[in-house]
């Protein structure tokens, strides 16, 4: 046992072994960026392990965000969840667009069809919905509403890497979707996304809008933004990606482990059930409720007494964010399932080498917190 600190997350890296022969061929080649060999190897190797035929790798998810939606010229409003990572609202600003925030689902966490189609004025153009811990949104309800209202319809699917619905990969409903690579998502190159989209017209669109917005040495048709991911990520990429069933695995048996032990305990409510198909365990969230020994904030605070480090995620809410907090659609009345949300959630330390041990010391805390 030990008592160094838990974090959340924690990294997984391909072994030195793993990466050392893509980074010879970095330097044999001296191509280091500009859709070199790897990147172009990395985004085939991507798509077939996603099960998806288009793909287009960034250099991060929030950015691969504002591709989307600069893709489809959207600058009026954007329907959207309170309750996610800040860069899924940010995004909408940076893209010139303007975030309406309608309420969640309080079972799935994620953006209610019903919320949405009553949040649509005449200058809604999108819907962004995210996939709140790689568990899936209610996909058909949304590309209805979507669908008989005119939208687009953008999956911010940071967290939804490998998840599959129905059988079918998750990334493949929308318009589009973002997945981040960020260095604490289920699969990452440091730092990265792709956006994912349904026919090579559109990646050939986005690569362009990746790239300045050049075609050719004296052709520049779009306003295009550099968001190119370098050999150097995609040899990380490349390297990691033939484990990733492996690490699913593993994140799969500390999920089962923390539902085993906690799932009884009254007033703590976990969200992900375990041994879903097609779930990648991304996280493991709680609901802290009245009916514990303490409020979140005091399972929160205990828990950092003792090193480790829980997260609530996610909270606050981005509607109640001073970039936000006056828009009409971040008033409390219209979240009601969003706040409480906020309020009540905590996500335990989840990765594939979590010791034993370590997570023993958090089942005991929760269990016996006083
Ligand atoms: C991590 C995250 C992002 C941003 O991804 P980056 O690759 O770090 O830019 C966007 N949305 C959600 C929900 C996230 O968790």
């Amino acid at each position: 046992m030990t008592n160094s600190p838990i974090y959340v997350t924690r990294p997984v890296l391909p072994s030195l072994s793993e990466i050392l022969p893509f980074l010879e061929r970095i330097w044999g080649s001296r191509i280091l960026t500009n859709s070199g060999p790897l990147l172009q190897q990395f985004e085939a190797n991507l798509a077939s392990y996603l099960g998806v035929e288009h793909l287009t790798v960034v250099c991060n998810a929030s950015l691969g965000l504002v591709l989307a939606l600069r893709l489809y010229g959207i600058t009026g409003e954007v329907i959207t969840s309170p309750f996610s990572f800040v860069a899924t609202c940010h995004a909408i600003r940076w893209a010139g667009a303007k975030p309406v925030f309608a309420d969640i689902d309080p079972h799935t966490l994620n953006l209610d069809p019903a919320a949405v189609e009553a949040a649509i004025t005449p200058q809604t153009q999108a819907i962004m919905a995210v996939h709140c811990y790689g568990v899936p949104c209610d996909t058909e309800g949304l590309a209805d509403v979507a669908r008989r209202h005119g939208l687009r319809l953008i999956y911010d699917a940071a967290h939804a890497f490998g998840v599959r619905k129905g059988g079918q990969p998750v990334v493949a409903q929308g318009d589009l979707s973002v997945i981040s690579f960020h260095a604490t998502k289920v699969f990452n190159c440091f730092e990265g996304g792709a956006i994912v989209a349904p026919d090579l017209e559109t990646k050939q669109a986005l690569d362009r809008l990746a790239n300045y917005g050049i075609v050719d040495e004296v052709t520049i048709t779009d306003v295009g933004l550099n968001t190119k991911m370098s050999e150097l990520h995609a040899a990380v990429g490349l390297a990691l990606l033939p484990r990733m069933n492996e690490i699913i695995a593993a994140r799969d048996d500390i999920a089962n482990r923390y539902w085993q032990a906690l799932a009884q305990i009254p007033g703590i409510h976990c969200l992900c059930p375990p041994g879903q198909p097609g779930h990648n365990s991304y996280a493991f969230p709680i609901r802290v409720g009245q009916d514990y020994q303490l409020s979140r904030d005091g399972l929160y605070n205990k828990l950092r007494e003792h090193g480790i480090h829980a997260r609530r995620y996610f909270y606050p809410l981005i509607s109640d964010l001073p970039a936000y907090r006056d828009l009409p659609s971040a008033r409390p009345e219209g979240l009601a399932f969003a706040r409480p949300a906020a309020e009540e959630i905590l996500c335990l330390p989840l990765y594939p080498d979590l010791p034993a041990a370590d997570q023993d010391r958090i089942i005991d805390i929760i269990s016996r917190p006083c």
